[in-house]
Protein backbone atom coordinates (compact mmCIF):
# COMPACT_ATOMS: atom_id res chain seq x y z
CA UNK A 1 0.00 0.00 0.00
CA UNK A 2 0.97 3.33 -1.02
CA UNK A 3 0.40 6.73 0.14
CA UNK A 4 -1.42 6.20 3.15
CA UNK A 5 -3.27 8.93 4.37
CA UNK A 6 -2.55 9.79 8.02
CA UNK A 7 -2.53 12.34 10.60
CA UNK A 8 0.02 11.31 13.44
CA UNK A 9 0.13 12.68 16.12
CA UNK A 10 3.15 11.86 18.62
CA UNK A 11 3.14 12.15 21.97
CA UNK A 12 6.65 12.87 22.98
CA UNK A 13 7.82 14.32 20.01
CA UNK A 14 11.51 15.70 21.84
CA UNK A 15 12.62 12.53 23.23
CA UNK A 16 15.08 10.02 22.95
CA UNK A 17 13.14 7.18 20.90
CA UNK A 18 11.52 9.58 18.19
CA UNK A 19 14.98 10.91 17.80
CA UNK A 20 16.91 7.69 17.42
CA UNK A 21 14.02 5.86 16.31
CA UNK A 22 10.42 6.60 15.20
CA UNK A 23 11.97 9.80 12.47
CA UNK A 24 14.48 7.43 10.99
CA UNK A 25 11.89 4.79 10.37
CA UNK A 26 9.21 7.60 9.51
CA UNK A 27 11.72 8.40 6.46
CA UNK A 28 12.57 5.52 5.08
CA UNK A 29 9.04 5.07 5.22
CA UNK A 30 8.61 7.85 2.86
CA UNK A 31 10.97 6.73 0.94
CA UNK A 32 9.35 3.88 0.08
CA UNK A 33 6.11 5.53 -0.39
CA UNK A 34 4.32 3.96 2.32
CA UNK A 35 3.52 7.80 3.61
CA UNK A 36 4.53 10.48 0.78
CA UNK A 37 1.66 13.73 -0.10
CA UNK A 38 -1.01 13.08 1.72
CA UNK A 39 0.99 12.89 5.80
CA UNK A 40 1.43 15.49 8.20
CA UNK A 41 3.22 14.59 11.76
CA UNK A 42 2.31 16.20 15.06
CA UNK A 43 5.28 16.44 17.41
CA UNK A 44 4.41 17.30 20.71
CA UNK A 45 6.07 17.55 24.26
CA UNK A 46 6.55 20.15 27.10
CA UNK A 47 9.42 22.46 25.32
CA UNK A 48 8.69 25.55 23.17
CA UNK A 49 9.52 24.30 20.03
CA UNK A 50 9.10 26.11 16.62
CA UNK A 51 7.66 23.90 13.68
CA UNK A 52 11.29 24.96 12.03
CA UNK A 53 13.00 23.94 14.88
CA UNK A 54 11.05 20.22 14.93
CA UNK A 55 11.94 19.95 11.10
CA UNK A 56 15.35 20.34 11.97
CA UNK A 57 15.54 17.93 14.66
CA UNK A 58 14.30 14.97 12.85
CA UNK A 59 16.25 15.80 9.80
CA UNK A 60 19.21 15.57 12.35
CA UNK A 61 17.63 12.23 13.76
CA UNK A 62 17.95 11.28 9.75
CA UNK A 63 21.37 12.17 9.04
CA UNK A 64 22.01 10.49 12.51
CA UNK A 65 20.59 6.91 11.73
CA UNK A 66 20.94 6.74 7.70
CA UNK A 67 23.25 7.15 5.60
CA UNK A 68 23.38 9.04 1.89
CA UNK A 69 20.71 11.09 2.72
CA UNK A 70 19.16 12.40 -0.62
CA UNK A 71 19.09 16.41 0.89
CA UNK A 72 15.93 17.75 -1.32
CA UNK A 73 14.06 14.50 -0.46
CA UNK A 74 14.45 14.91 3.46
CA UNK A 75 13.81 18.79 3.09
CA UNK A 76 10.30 17.89 1.39
CA UNK A 77 9.87 15.20 4.02
CA UNK A 78 10.60 17.73 6.95
CA UNK A 79 7.92 19.54 5.99
CA UNK A 80 5.08 17.86 7.03
CA UNK A 81 6.10 17.71 10.28
CA UNK A 82 4.50 19.95 12.66
CA UNK A 83 5.43 21.19 16.60
CA UNK A 84 2.67 21.64 19.30
CA UNK A 85 3.68 22.63 22.42
CA UNK A 86 1.61 20.57 24.79
CA UNK A 87 1.07 19.49 28.39
CA UNK A 88 -0.31 16.42 28.56
CA UNK A 89 -2.32 17.01 31.72
CA UNK A 90 -3.90 20.20 30.18
CA UNK A 91 -6.99 20.08 28.65
CA UNK A 92 -6.46 23.24 26.87
CA UNK A 93 -3.92 21.93 24.83
CA UNK A 94 -5.46 19.04 23.74
CA UNK A 95 -8.16 21.48 21.77
CA UNK A 96 -5.87 23.39 20.09
CA UNK A 97 -4.55 20.06 18.97
CA UNK A 98 -7.45 18.84 17.92
CA UNK A 99 -7.98 22.04 15.61
CA UNK A 100 -4.39 21.60 14.28
CA UNK A 101 -5.22 17.94 13.59
CA UNK A 102 -7.92 19.37 11.41
CA UNK A 103 -6.45 21.68 9.43
CA UNK A 104 -3.76 19.46 8.41
CA UNK A 105 -6.22 17.09 7.73
CA UNK A 106 -7.52 19.36 5.14
CA UNK A 107 -4.54 20.67 3.99
CA UNK A 108 -3.08 16.94 3.06
CA UNK A 109 -6.31 15.61 2.36
CA UNK A 110 -5.65 12.38 5.29
CA UNK A 111 -9.35 11.68 4.93
CA UNK A 112 -10.06 11.73 8.96
CA UNK A 113 -7.17 9.14 9.65
CA UNK A 114 -5.28 9.43 12.73
CA UNK A 115 -2.47 7.70 14.48
CA UNK A 116 -2.10 8.86 17.92
CA UNK A 117 1.99 7.19 18.77
CA UNK A 118 2.35 7.83 22.71
CA UNK A 119 6.23 7.51 23.07
CA UNK A 120 6.55 9.17 26.32
CA UNK A 121 6.64 8.38 30.14
CA UNK A 122 4.31 5.55 30.63
CA UNK A 123 3.10 7.52 33.66
CA UNK A 124 0.80 9.86 31.37
CA UNK A 125 -0.19 6.96 28.87
CA UNK A 126 -4.06 7.07 30.54
CA UNK A 127 -4.49 10.17 31.32
CA UNK A 128 -3.68 11.12 27.19
CA UNK A 129 -6.07 8.30 26.29
CA UNK A 130 -8.47 9.73 28.34
CA UNK A 131 -8.34 13.48 26.94
CA UNK A 132 -7.84 11.82 23.93
CA UNK A 133 -11.74 10.51 24.41
CA UNK A 134 -12.81 13.29 26.35
CA UNK A 135 -11.77 16.24 23.85
CA UNK A 136 -12.50 14.11 20.73
CA UNK A 137 -10.17 14.20 18.94
CA UNK A 138 -9.96 10.70 17.16
CA UNK A 139 -11.16 11.32 13.62
CA UNK A 140 -13.40 10.37 10.94
CA UNK A 141 -11.47 7.81 9.07
CA UNK A 142 -9.36 5.19 10.74
CA UNK A 143 -8.30 5.65 14.14
CA UNK A 144 -5.09 3.87 15.93
CA UNK A 145 -3.45 4.31 18.76
CA UNK A 146 0.20 2.99 19.24
CA UNK A 147 1.07 2.52 23.00
CA UNK A 148 5.01 2.16 23.59
CA UNK A 149 6.47 -0.16 26.77
CA UNK A 150 5.77 -0.95 29.44
CA UNK A 151 1.89 -1.30 29.59
CA UNK A 152 1.26 -0.82 33.29
CA UNK A 153 3.51 -2.11 36.25
CA UNK A 154 1.70 -4.89 36.82
CA UNK A 155 -1.89 -6.63 36.28
CA UNK A 156 -3.86 -4.55 38.16
CA UNK A 157 -2.05 -1.03 36.83
CA UNK A 158 -2.17 -2.64 33.19
CA UNK A 159 -6.10 -3.34 33.34
CA UNK A 160 -6.77 0.28 34.43
CA UNK A 161 -4.24 1.63 31.88
CA UNK A 162 -6.51 -0.77 29.64
CA UNK A 163 -9.96 0.53 30.22
CA UNK A 164 -8.94 4.22 30.05
CA UNK A 165 -7.41 3.29 26.48
CA UNK A 166 -10.87 1.51 25.64
CA UNK A 167 -12.18 4.91 26.46
CA UNK A 168 -11.61 6.01 22.55
CA UNK A 169 -10.00 2.73 21.24
CA UNK A 170 -11.63 -1.19 20.47
CA UNK A 171 -8.55 -3.86 21.00
CA UNK A 172 -8.08 -3.93 17.50
CA UNK A 173 -7.05 -0.07 16.95
CA UNK A 174 -4.51 -1.01 19.61
CA UNK A 175 -0.87 -1.44 18.75
CA UNK A 176 0.99 -2.09 21.74
CA UNK A 177 4.64 -2.01 21.14
CA UNK A 178 7.16 -4.68 21.58
CA UNK A 179 10.34 -3.94 19.62
CA UNK A 180 11.77 -7.52 19.86
CA UNK A 181 8.35 -8.60 17.76
CA UNK A 182 10.13 -6.45 15.37
CA UNK A 183 13.45 -8.22 15.02
CA UNK A 184 14.36 -10.26 11.69
CA UNK A 185 15.11 -13.15 13.52
CA UNK A 186 12.41 -13.42 15.75
CA UNK A 187 9.74 -12.93 12.53
CA UNK A 188 11.58 -15.78 11.37
CA UNK A 189 10.20 -17.73 13.63
CA UNK A 190 7.07 -19.02 12.18
CA UNK A 191 8.47 -20.00 9.03
CA UNK A 192 11.54 -21.85 10.54
CA UNK A 193 8.78 -24.13 12.59
CA UNK A 194 5.97 -24.11 9.89
CA UNK A 195 7.62 -23.78 6.89
CA UNK A 196 10.10 -26.53 7.08
CA UNK A 197 8.28 -29.99 7.83
CA UNK A 198 11.68 -31.39 8.68
CA UNK A 199 12.14 -28.99 11.78
CA UNK A 200 7.81 -29.29 12.39
CA UNK A 201 8.21 -32.91 12.61
CA UNK A 202 10.43 -32.76 15.52
CA UNK A 203 9.19 -29.60 17.36
CA UNK A 204 7.49 -31.66 19.55
CA UNK A 205 7.39 -32.99 23.12
CA UNK A 206 8.68 -36.57 21.66
CA UNK A 207 11.86 -34.70 20.26
CA UNK A 208 12.59 -31.30 22.71
CA UNK A 209 13.96 -32.08 25.41
CA UNK A 210 14.30 -28.55 26.54
CA UNK A 211 14.12 -25.09 25.65
CA UNK A 212 16.33 -22.00 26.25
CA UNK A 213 15.89 -18.69 25.78
CA UNK A 214 19.05 -15.94 26.33
CA UNK A 215 18.63 -12.46 26.31
CA UNK A 216 22.01 -11.00 27.62
CA UNK A 217 22.78 -7.48 27.76
CA UNK A 218 26.40 -6.16 28.12
CA UNK A 219 25.66 -2.90 29.84
CA UNK A 220 24.53 -1.87 33.38
CA UNK A 221 21.92 0.87 33.81
CA UNK A 222 23.54 3.73 32.95
CA UNK A 223 21.40 6.78 33.82
CA UNK A 224 18.09 4.58 33.94
CA UNK A 225 18.91 3.54 37.44
CA UNK A 226 15.68 5.50 38.64
CA UNK A 227 13.62 4.02 36.41
CA UNK A 228 14.98 0.81 36.73
CA UNK A 229 14.89 0.45 40.78
CA UNK A 230 11.43 0.30 40.00
CA UNK A 231 11.28 -1.81 37.68
CA UNK A 232 14.18 -4.84 37.04
CA UNK A 233 15.15 -7.67 34.80
CA UNK A 234 11.42 -9.43 35.22
CA UNK A 235 9.46 -6.37 34.52
CA UNK A 236 11.83 -4.82 32.13
CA UNK A 237 12.51 -7.69 30.10
CA UNK A 238 10.89 -10.82 30.72
CA UNK A 239 7.49 -9.79 30.81
CA UNK A 240 7.12 -8.81 27.58
CA UNK A 241 10.20 -9.48 25.35
CA UNK A 242 11.15 -13.30 26.50
CA UNK A 243 7.53 -14.36 26.76
CA UNK A 244 6.26 -13.18 23.47
CA UNK A 245 9.73 -14.91 22.59
CA UNK A 246 8.68 -18.26 24.17
CA UNK A 247 4.81 -17.67 23.04
CA UNK A 248 6.18 -17.77 19.27
CA UNK A 249 8.49 -21.18 20.26
CA UNK A 250 5.82 -23.12 21.89
CA UNK A 251 2.56 -22.09 20.67
CA UNK A 252 0.15 -24.45 18.08
CA UNK A 253 -0.15 -23.90 14.26
CA UNK A 254 -2.01 -21.26 13.36
CA UNK A 255 -5.43 -21.84 11.12
CA UNK A 256 -3.06 -19.33 8.47
CA UNK A 257 -1.03 -16.60 8.39
CA UNK A 258 -3.34 -13.67 9.24
CA UNK A 259 -2.86 -11.62 12.64
CA UNK A 260 -6.34 -13.18 13.60
CA UNK A 261 -4.93 -16.55 13.21
CA UNK A 262 -1.42 -16.38 14.79
CA UNK A 263 -3.29 -14.36 17.80
CA UNK A 264 -5.92 -16.65 18.33
CA UNK A 265 -2.67 -19.80 18.56
CA UNK A 266 -0.99 -17.54 21.09
CA UNK A 267 -3.98 -17.18 23.21
CA UNK A 268 -4.14 -20.70 22.82
CA UNK A 269 -1.04 -21.68 23.98
CA UNK A 270 -1.01 -18.94 27.05
CA UNK A 271 -4.25 -20.03 28.55
CA UNK A 272 -2.64 -22.99 29.51
CA UNK A 273 0.73 -20.53 30.75
CA UNK A 274 1.52 -22.75 34.37
CA UNK A 275 1.51 -19.61 36.81
CA UNK A 276 4.10 -20.61 39.60
CA UNK A 277 3.00 -20.89 43.44
CA UNK A 278 5.74 -19.78 45.83
CA UNK A 279 7.46 -23.12 46.10
CA UNK A 280 7.95 -23.18 42.47
CA UNK A 281 9.05 -19.68 42.51
CA UNK A 282 11.90 -20.80 44.96
CA UNK A 283 12.63 -24.32 43.04
CA UNK A 284 12.38 -22.55 39.63
CA UNK A 285 13.77 -19.38 38.97
CA UNK A 286 17.13 -17.26 40.00
CA UNK A 287 17.27 -13.57 40.82
CA UNK A 288 20.63 -11.73 41.01
CA UNK A 289 22.08 -8.46 41.42
CA UNK A 290 25.61 -7.58 39.97
CA UNK A 291 28.64 -6.42 41.92
CA UNK A 292 30.62 -3.59 40.95
CA UNK A 293 34.89 -4.24 39.08
CA UNK A 294 37.82 -1.58 39.83
CA UNK A 295 35.88 0.54 37.15
CA UNK A 296 32.36 0.25 37.37
CA UNK A 297 30.17 0.43 40.26
CA UNK A 298 28.29 -2.30 42.16
CA UNK A 299 24.33 -1.68 41.31
CA UNK A 300 23.48 -0.56 44.57
CA UNK A 301 25.52 2.16 44.16
CA UNK A 302 24.84 2.85 40.67
CA UNK A 303 23.12 6.48 40.64
CA UNK A 304 19.61 6.67 41.80
CA UNK A 305 19.50 3.19 43.12
CA UNK A 306 18.29 2.90 46.28
CA UNK A 307 21.39 1.46 48.78
CA UNK A 308 19.20 -1.48 50.21
CA UNK A 309 17.56 -2.25 46.69
CA UNK A 310 16.29 -5.94 46.29
CA UNK A 311 15.60 -5.03 42.74
CA UNK A 312 17.14 -7.96 40.21
CA UNK A 313 19.26 -7.32 37.19
CA UNK A 314 19.21 -10.61 36.26
CA UNK A 315 16.52 -13.63 36.47
CA UNK A 316 16.39 -16.90 35.23
CA UNK A 317 13.62 -19.34 35.27
CA UNK A 318 11.52 -22.34 33.95
CA UNK A 319 8.20 -21.71 32.11
CA UNK A 320 6.05 -24.51 30.79
CA UNK A 321 2.88 -25.05 28.90
CA UNK A 322 0.43 -27.34 29.38
CA UNK A 323 -1.12 -27.49 25.61
CA UNK A 324 0.79 -27.28 22.03
CA UNK A 325 3.19 -28.95 20.28
CA UNK A 326 5.96 -28.43 23.17
CA UNK A 327 3.39 -28.94 25.86
CA UNK A 328 4.82 -29.94 29.81
CA UNK A 329 8.89 -29.38 27.95
CA UNK A 330 10.43 -27.03 30.08
CA UNK A 331 11.47 -23.46 28.56
CA UNK A 332 14.16 -21.75 30.43
CA UNK A 333 15.46 -18.71 29.84
CA UNK A 334 17.69 -15.96 31.75
CA UNK A 335 18.35 -11.93 31.08
CA UNK A 336 20.84 -9.73 33.07
CA UNK A 337 22.66 -7.06 32.70
CA UNK A 338 26.30 -6.88 32.84
CA UNK A 339 26.90 -10.28 30.99
CA UNK A 340 29.56 -11.17 29.23
CA UNK A 341 28.47 -9.69 25.54
CA UNK A 342 24.99 -8.47 24.04
CA UNK A 343 23.77 -11.88 22.67
CA UNK A 344 20.00 -12.69 22.55
CA UNK A 345 19.62 -16.51 21.23
CA UNK A 346 17.44 -19.33 21.50
CA UNK A 347 18.73 -22.94 22.15
CA UNK A 348 16.18 -25.88 20.97
CA UNK A 349 17.79 -29.12 22.44
CA UNK A 350 16.61 -32.13 21.26
CA UNK A 351 16.65 -35.37 22.88
CA UNK A 352 19.35 -37.70 22.38
CA UNK A 353 18.18 -41.17 21.00
CA UNK A 354 20.51 -43.92 21.85
CA UNK A 355 22.32 -45.15 18.65
CA UNK A 356 24.83 -46.72 16.86
CA UNK A 357 27.40 -43.74 17.66
CA UNK A 358 26.23 -43.74 21.42
CA UNK A 359 27.21 -41.03 23.05
CA UNK A 360 29.46 -39.32 20.20
CA UNK A 361 26.55 -38.25 18.47
CA UNK A 362 25.78 -35.58 21.08
CA UNK A 363 22.57 -34.01 21.75
CA UNK A 364 21.39 -31.84 18.71
CA UNK A 365 20.39 -28.35 19.03
CA UNK A 366 18.54 -25.77 16.84
CA UNK A 367 19.77 -22.64 17.41
CA UNK A 368 18.14 -18.88 16.53
CA UNK A 369 20.63 -16.11 16.59
CA UNK A 370 18.69 -13.10 17.17
CA UNK A 371 21.05 -10.32 18.65
CA UNK A 372 23.75 -9.49 17.65
CA UNK A 373 24.01 -12.44 14.79
CA UNK A 374 20.98 -13.17 11.84
CA UNK A 375 21.35 -16.74 11.54
CA UNK A 376 19.84 -20.28 12.52
CA UNK A 377 22.01 -23.26 12.60
CA UNK A 378 21.87 -26.95 13.63
CA UNK A 379 24.78 -29.55 13.85
CA UNK A 380 24.91 -32.35 11.55
CA UNK A 381 27.01 -35.22 11.77
CA UNK A 382 28.54 -37.01 8.80
CA UNK A 383 31.78 -38.93 9.16
CA UNK A 384 35.76 -37.93 8.70
CA UNK A 385 36.56 -37.93 4.87
CA UNK A 386 39.83 -40.44 6.11
CA UNK A 387 38.22 -42.40 8.94
CA UNK A 388 34.83 -43.61 10.16
CA UNK A 389 35.32 -40.82 13.56
CA UNK A 390 32.13 -38.73 13.15
CA UNK A 391 32.50 -35.42 11.90
CA UNK A 392 29.98 -32.26 12.81
CA UNK A 393 29.36 -29.57 10.65
CA UNK A 394 27.08 -26.45 11.10
CA UNK A 395 24.38 -26.07 8.80
CA UNK A 396 23.29 -22.38 8.83
CA UNK A 397 21.05 -20.07 7.35
CA UNK A 398 22.25 -16.84 6.97
CA UNK A 399 22.46 -13.20 5.42
CA UNK A 400 25.39 -11.94 2.95
CA UNK A 401 26.64 -8.64 3.75
CA UNK A 402 24.15 -6.77 1.71
CA UNK A 403 21.58 -8.40 2.58
CA UNK A 404 22.47 -7.77 5.91
CA UNK A 405 22.23 -4.22 5.69
CA UNK A 406 18.97 -4.52 3.86
CA UNK A 407 17.60 -5.95 6.92
CA UNK A 408 15.17 -2.75 8.70
CA UNK A 409 15.27 -1.74 11.53
CA UNK A 410 12.31 -3.60 13.90
CA UNK A 411 10.75 -0.12 14.46
CA UNK A 412 10.56 0.66 10.95
CA UNK A 413 8.93 -2.84 10.50
CA UNK A 414 6.42 -2.22 13.26
CA UNK A 415 5.34 1.44 12.15
CA UNK A 416 4.63 0.03 8.56
CA UNK A 417 2.46 -2.66 10.07
CA UNK A 418 0.42 0.36 11.90
CA UNK A 419 -0.06 2.04 8.79
CA UNK A 420 -0.99 -1.04 7.03
CA UNK A 421 -3.17 -1.90 10.02
CA UNK A 422 -1.64 -5.70 10.25
CA UNK A 423 -1.34 -6.62 14.35
CA UNK A 424 0.46 -9.66 13.48
CA UNK A 425 3.60 -8.25 15.35
CA UNK A 426 2.14 -6.46 18.66
CA UNK A 427 0.65 -7.15 22.23
CA UNK A 428 -2.49 -8.19 22.42
CA UNK A 429 -4.88 -7.78 25.39
CA UNK A 430 -5.42 -11.35 26.53
CA UNK A 431 -0.99 -11.94 25.89
CA UNK A 432 -0.51 -9.41 28.08
CA UNK A 433 -2.86 -10.05 30.85
CA UNK A 434 -0.94 -13.52 31.06
CA UNK A 435 2.30 -12.31 31.04
CA UNK A 436 1.48 -10.22 34.08
CA UNK A 437 -0.11 -13.10 35.92
CA UNK A 438 2.92 -15.24 35.26
CA UNK A 439 5.02 -11.80 36.57
CA UNK A 440 2.52 -11.09 39.00
CA UNK A 441 3.06 -14.58 40.66
CA UNK A 442 7.15 -14.09 41.02
CA UNK A 443 7.13 -10.94 42.12
CA UNK A 444 4.67 -11.85 44.84
CA UNK A 445 6.73 -14.99 46.17
CA UNK A 446 10.01 -12.18 46.09
CA UNK A 447 8.11 -9.94 48.16
CA UNK A 448 7.14 -12.46 50.74
CA UNK A 449 11.04 -13.46 50.69
CA UNK A 450 12.20 -10.32 51.08
CA UNK A 451 10.32 -9.41 53.81
CA UNK A 452 11.92 -12.36 55.01
CA UNK A 453 15.15 -11.47 54.89
CA UNK A 454 15.50 -12.89 51.03
CA UNK A 455 17.18 -10.76 48.67
CA UNK A 456 18.93 -11.49 44.87
CA UNK A 457 22.29 -13.27 45.07
CA UNK A 458 25.43 -10.89 43.77
CA UNK A 459 27.19 -11.84 40.70
CA UNK A 460 30.24 -11.43 38.87
CA UNK A 461 29.73 -8.49 36.12
CA UNK A 462 30.57 -9.22 32.80
CA UNK A 463 30.54 -13.05 33.52
CA UNK A 464 27.10 -15.21 32.40
CA UNK A 465 25.34 -14.20 35.78
CA UNK A 466 24.91 -16.27 39.39
CA UNK A 467 24.60 -20.52 39.61
CA UNK A 468 21.40 -21.16 38.08
CA UNK A 469 21.62 -24.79 38.35
CA UNK A 470 18.43 -25.42 40.55
CA UNK A 471 16.44 -24.55 37.16
CA UNK A 472 17.00 -27.48 35.15
CA UNK A 473 14.68 -30.66 35.84
CA UNK A 474 17.61 -32.68 34.96
CA UNK A 475 20.63 -32.25 36.73
CA UNK A 476 22.58 -33.20 34.01
CA UNK A 477 20.95 -30.25 32.21
CA UNK A 478 22.67 -26.64 32.04
CA UNK A 479 23.03 -23.75 28.97
CA UNK A 480 24.19 -24.70 25.97
CA UNK A 481 25.20 -21.40 25.13
CA UNK A 482 27.93 -20.57 28.10
P1 LIG B 1 12.29 10.64 26.94
O1 LIG B 1 12.31 11.00 28.39
O2 LIG B 1 13.53 10.84 26.14
O3 LIG B 1 11.14 11.50 26.23
C1 LIG B 1 9.93 11.80 26.84
C2 LIG B 1 9.12 12.81 26.01
O4 LIG B 1 7.93 13.13 26.73
C3 LIG B 1 9.83 14.11 25.74
O5 LIG B 1 9.48 14.53 24.44
C4 LIG B 1 9.21 15.07 26.78
O6 LIG B 1 9.25 16.42 26.40
C5 LIG B 1 7.81 14.56 26.83
N1 LIG B 1 7.11 14.90 28.07
C6 LIG B 1 7.46 14.59 29.34
N2 LIG B 1 6.56 15.08 30.22
C7 LIG B 1 5.61 15.71 29.50
C8 LIG B 1 4.40 16.40 29.80
N3 LIG B 1 3.97 16.58 31.05
N4 LIG B 1 3.67 16.89 28.77
C9 LIG B 1 4.07 16.74 27.50
N5 LIG B 1 5.20 16.08 27.14
C10 LIG B 1 5.95 15.59 28.12
O7 LIG B 1 11.75 9.16 26.85
P2 LIG B 1 12.05 8.06 25.70
O8 LIG B 1 13.32 7.37 25.98
O9 LIG B 1 11.88 8.70 24.37
O10 LIG B 1 10.89 6.98 25.96
C11 LIG B 1 9.55 7.20 25.56
C12 LIG B 1 8.79 5.88 25.65
O11 LIG B 1 9.38 4.94 24.78
C13 LIG B 1 8.78 5.23 27.03
O12 LIG B 1 7.56 4.55 27.19
C14 LIG B 1 9.89 4.19 26.94
O13 LIG B 1 9.70 3.11 27.82
C15 LIG B 1 9.72 3.76 25.49
N6 LIG B 1 10.93 3.16 24.91
C16 LIG B 1 12.04 3.92 24.73
C17 LIG B 1 13.16 3.36 24.15
C18 LIG B 1 14.40 4.17 23.87
O14 LIG B 1 15.32 3.59 23.28
N7 LIG B 1 14.46 5.43 24.23
C19 LIG B 1 13.16 2.00 23.78
C20 LIG B 1 12.01 1.24 23.99
C21 LIG B 1 10.89 1.85 24.55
Amino acid sequence: MNNIPTVMILFGGSGDLAHRKIYPALFNLYRRNVIRDNFAVIGTARRPWSHEYLREQVAAAVHESIPDVDEAQLTEFAGHFYYQSHDVTNVEHYVTLKRLAQELDERYECGGNRIFYMAMAPSFFGTIAEHIADQHLTGSGFNRLVVEKPFGTDLASAEVLNRQIQSSFAEDQVFRIDHYLGKEMVQNILPLRFGNSLIKKVWNADMVKNVQVTLAERLGVEARGGYYDNSGALRDMVQNHILQIITLLAMPEPKDLSDKAIHAAKEDLLASLRVPGEQAVRDNFVRGQYLGTENTFEYVKEPNVAEDSKTETYVAGRVEFGRGPLAGVPIYFRTGKEMREKKTRVDLVLKNEPGLYGDKAQADTITIEIDPANQIYFRLNGKTIAGSDLRPEKLRYRFSENEQAEVPDGYERLIHDVFVNDSTNFTKWEELKRYWEFVDAIEAAWQEENAAGGKPVKYRPYCMGPDTSKIFADPKDGWIYQ
